[in-house]
């Protein structure tokens, strides 16, 4: 089930990215296949054929309708882990690499649609770090050392536009973005077509295959797309069933959208300190009124059954903050992968010669995919940080603690008795009961993809695979953890 089917509908929901889109029928020859066409899909699609490459792009739903459609779009350079942390688990290099690949990622937007004259409101905006209401403004002093230790362009600031915090201590970073982002793509599409690459719309892959040099993608209908080299970008991976699904968890999250008479406020990118943190944003609208977006209330999916309850709870944050805020005309939720180790997982796909993956994004997936498009170029200084691979020994305590409640999830989503063994469930099986994974079940669980299902959402792709040990509730380093985490 694509997300598009998805019960909420997000303000950019209903904007066609390639209207004329159609199922793959028969055999197709390619340089490059592309595998899923939202951010990273296209973008990774697109930056291949202005390059003259032969590309074919196949989504199993509509072109552009997964979890971009469901984005904010705040393109930041900034790590939503905080640049502290990240220092702290992989080093100031790599925190550096970072930050210059995060940036890149927005000034190629910027250029992207500057070339292909997109109209998708881009802007270069400010983005502002503040407080979470009641906390302690000095705890933004080690981010504020770290940005600097990283070179980011930072400035201590005072107050934001948001009511009793005019004069609260801020960080403010300068030069970030913002976009329409299912415009951005109905750009990027067309882009693609213009120099003859092929979208396939509703067609579901299921095997990627290499074989002497060639890759063949498989659809259910039995369908192929042969290439010299495939790019699985479906934000969960589907070609790697193990390794890289112990190395991020998806989590949900919710936004929603409300009328703002236009100058209320600066345009600018909001965020606080608080965890989850919330997100704040503007979109133009009609005449004088403008959107604006608010988000956060994240949970690990499958973990709280109330999307409801965050939605008002978001409500009231914002109301509180923003006294002239109207009607409500938009509420969704989606879904992030966050790693464990802070950054995504961008190149070659464990094992593969010539299959890449780009997955694992965080909340910054938007630049996370167009930096999916960026690697492509040989050499790339930032393979070490994104590489799919890579083994960070630091990570080992976000590793388990991530994998347990996966676990925990998978339990949520599958009624007691009805699996004899884990053989017995489907990919992309979907189940809704709350009820609890019977204690007798064995030690490992390992699954595929599967589905999990917020009642707000209906389905959304959630991946589960995991430990549990005999006595629920601890789980110890062991040999299975060092081999998932490929320390073995
Ligand atoms: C509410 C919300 C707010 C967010 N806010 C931000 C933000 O402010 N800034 C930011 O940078 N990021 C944000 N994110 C994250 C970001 O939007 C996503 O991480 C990003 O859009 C993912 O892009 P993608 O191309 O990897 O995946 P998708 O857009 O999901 O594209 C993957 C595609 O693969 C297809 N697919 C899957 N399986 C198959 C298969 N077997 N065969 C064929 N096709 C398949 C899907 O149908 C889908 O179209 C937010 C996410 C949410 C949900």
């Amino acid at each position: 089930m694509s997300v598009s089917k998805e019960r909420t509908v997000s303000l950019w929901m209903n904007t066609e990215v390639a209207p004329d889109d159609s199922p793959l029928r028969g055999t197709e020859t390619a340089d490059v296949v592309v595998v899923g066409s939202g951010i990273a899909g296209l973008s990774t699609a697109c930056e291949l054929a202005q390059r003259g490459k032969d590309v074919v792009v196949l989504d199993r739903g509509p072109i552009g309708k997964g979890m971009t459609s469901r984005t904010t779009a705040h393109l930041v350079a900034i790590s939503d882990d905080s640049f502290d942390a990240f220092i702290k688990l992989r080093g100031l290099k790599l925190a550096k690499l970072y930050y210059k690949s995060q940036s890149a990622a927005v000034d190629r937007i910027e250029k992207v649609q500057a070339d292909e004259r997109i109209a998708c409101n881009f802007r270069r905006v400010d983005g502002f770090l503040f407080p979470a209401i009641g906390s302690d403004p000095s705890e933004l002093s080690p981010e504020l050392e770290a940005s600097r230790r990283i070179g980011v362009a930072v400035e201590e600031a005072e107050g934001v536009p948001f009511k009793g915090q005019d004069t609260v201590r801020c960080l403010r970073y300068l030069d970030q973005g913002t976009f329409h982002p299912l415009k951005y793509l109905r750009g990027l599409a067309d882009a693609i077509l213009s120099r003859k690459g092929r979208l396939y719309a509703d067609s579901v892959v299921e095997s990627v295959e290499e074989d002497d040099g060639v890759v063949t993608v498989r659809t259910t209908e039995g369908h192929t797309v042969r290439a010299k080299a495939a790019v699985v970008a479906t934000n969960s991976p589907i070609n790697d069933r193990v390794a890289l699904h112990t190395k991020q968890a998806p989590y949900r999250t919710y936004a929603m959208a409300y009328t703002i008479p236009r100058g209320t406020m600066p345009d600018a990118l909001y965020w606080d300190t608080l965890d989850p943190y919330h997100y704040v944003r503007l979109q133009p609208g009609p005449g004088t009124t403008d959107y604006l977006i608010v988000g956060g209330a994240d949970h690990k999916t499958g973990e709280a059954d109330d999307a409801w309850v965050r939605f008002e709870g978001l409500e009231s944050w914002i109301r509180g903050l923003v006294p002239e805020l109207g009607r409500e005309t938009h509420r969704w939720s989606g879904q992030i992968m966050d790693p464990i180790d802070y950054s995504g997982f961008i190149g070659r796909a464990p094992g593969a010669k010539n299959v890449y993956i780009a997955t694992g994004d965080s909340g910054q997936g938007i630049t996370h995919g167009v930096v999916a498009s960026l690697i492509t170029k040989r050499g790339s200084a930032w393979e070490e940080l994104y590489d799919p691979s890579r083994k960070t020994v630091s990570a080992i305590k976000n590793f388990i603690t991530e994998n347990v409640t996966a676990v925990k999830n998978f339990g949520e989503y599958v009624p007691p008795g009805e699996l004899k063994s884990t053989e017995d469930l489907m990919l992309g099986q979907a189940r809704s009961s709350a009820k609890a994974w019977p204690r007798s079940q064995p030690i490992a669980v390992r699954m595929a993809p599967c589905i999990a299902a917020p009642p707000c959402a209906r389905m959304s792709a959630a991946t589960c695979t995991g430990i549990r040990s005999k006595s629920v509730g601890t789980v110890r380093v062991t040999d299975r953890i060092l081999r998932l985490m490929g320390l073995r």
